[in-house]
């Protein structure tokens, strides 16, 4: 991979193609596929290729990239049938919110109703 000093990273590693995953969309900023141990019928992982750690590591840079992965999430969650019907776009940032894969990832989960407040 060309980063070497994230070689230990899974999302990386997906993002590279070293690693295996059902890829549902990727571009030069975005790689998209589906979570491996998914929680609705709609579980897709949004990754932005460039390496940063959690939300609360982003800088100006990803301003526009992350704006891209709202934008083709929702493309996604159109293409996946439940764009009308509803569905939740959801980064965990830090322990205590669930966060176990230290690269920003937006989860979208659709195909289901949704409880809120989440757990
Ligand atoms: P987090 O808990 O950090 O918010 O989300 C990490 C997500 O990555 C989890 O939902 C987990 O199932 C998913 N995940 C972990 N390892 C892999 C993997 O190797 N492949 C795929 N497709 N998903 C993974
Ligand atoms: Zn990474």
């Amino acid at each position: 991979m060309a980063d070497e000093e994230h070689a230990d990273c899974i999302f990386c590693r997906i993002a590279s193609g070293e690693m295996a995953a059902t890829l549902v969309h990727e571009d030069e900023l975005v790689v998209a596929f589906r979570d491996i141990n998914p929680q609705a019928p709609t579980h897709v992982l949004l990754i932005p290729r460039k390496h940063v750690t959690s939300l609360n590591a982003l800088s100006e840079d990803e301003d526009s990239g992350i704006g891209h992965i709202v934008r083709v999430a929702a493309r996604i969650a159109a293409a996946e049938g439940c764009g009308e019907s509803g569905y939740r776009l959801v980064a965990n940032c830090g322990r205590e919110a669930g966060q176990t894969v230290d690269h920003v990832h937006f989860h979208l989960l659709g195909g289901r109703a949704l409880g809120w407040p989440p757990g």
